[in-house]
């Protein structure tokens, strides 16, 4: 269910029965000439989607605001930069209004992964467990699940990213904007990982089914711990 879709009644039964929420983070960013710029947010949206359909509860729209991104590093065009601070109170405000709202647990999907940019939202998800005893918010690269089986999902509109978003919106990939011989030079082109133009729907399927298999279990189980407090917590009352 996408929340911003849900009536009040069915937000009322998914926080009673499900009360598991995701938003799905990335930026707007350089992506190599053959990707459409928002790849990190559509694909993070995607495997949301598509994990929310698996185990219940609800997706925040996606939350386009990245720091670390390609442009400081190296001026590349069509990307939006933000500051450290921005998304550090952006997403601890989520999270801060999801539990106000009755969620209780908070799984971030980051799509776009800069160091820099991971460690600032780790660091706002530890700030919201820190002041919750009974709620539990998590964030996960969304190639982390599939390193859980040793698959390597990870890249910068390589052959990973690129192959992720053909399976998920092929008429935002054109291959043909990349040379079709010779090395993609990262920084010409900003790519980085196995070359883009091996990239396929099929791996893209493939990256993306592991997700759901690998995190649906971890889901499961987080949401049983933090109903089980609820639960015991309702019967002190
Ligand atoms: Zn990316």
């Amino acid at each position: 269910m996408k929340y911003e879709e849900c009536l009040p009644h069915q937000l009322d039964e998914i926080i009673q029965e499900c009360p598991f929420a995701i938003i799905p983070w990335g930026a707007h960013e350089w992506h190599g000439p053959h990707n459409a710029v928002g790849l990190d947010t559509i694909k993070a949206y995607h495997m949301a989607l598509d994990l929310c359909a698996e185990v219940g509860g609800v997706v925040l729209p996606p939350v386009y605001c990245g720091y670390q991104t390609m442009k400081p590093w190296r001026g590349f065009r069509h990307t939006l930069e933000f500051r450290r601070e921005t998304v550090y109170w952006l997403l601890l405000q989520h999270l801060e209004q999801l539990y106000d709202e009755g969620f209780l647990l908070i799984l971030v999907v980051m799509g776009h992964y800069g160091n820099k940019h991971v460690d600032i939202i780790q660091e706002a998800v530890e700030r919201f467990n820190d002041c919750h005893s009974r709620a539990r918010a998590v964030a996960w690269q969304d190639y982390l699940p599939a390193g859980w089986v040793e698959v390597r999902g990870g890249d910068h509109a390589g052959r990973n990213e690129t192959s992720l978003l053909m399976h998920y919106r092929p008429d935002l990939v054109d291959i043909s904007q990349l040379p079709a011989e010779g090395e993609i030079v990262h920084e010409i082109y900003g790519v980085s990982g196995d070359d883009p133009r091996e990239a396929t729907p099929e791996h893209g399927r493939m990256l993306a089914e592991l997700f759901v298999e690998q995190a649906a279990p971890k889901i499961r189980d987080l949401l049983a711990e933090v109903l089980d407090i609820r639960r015991k917590s309702h019967g002190q009352l």
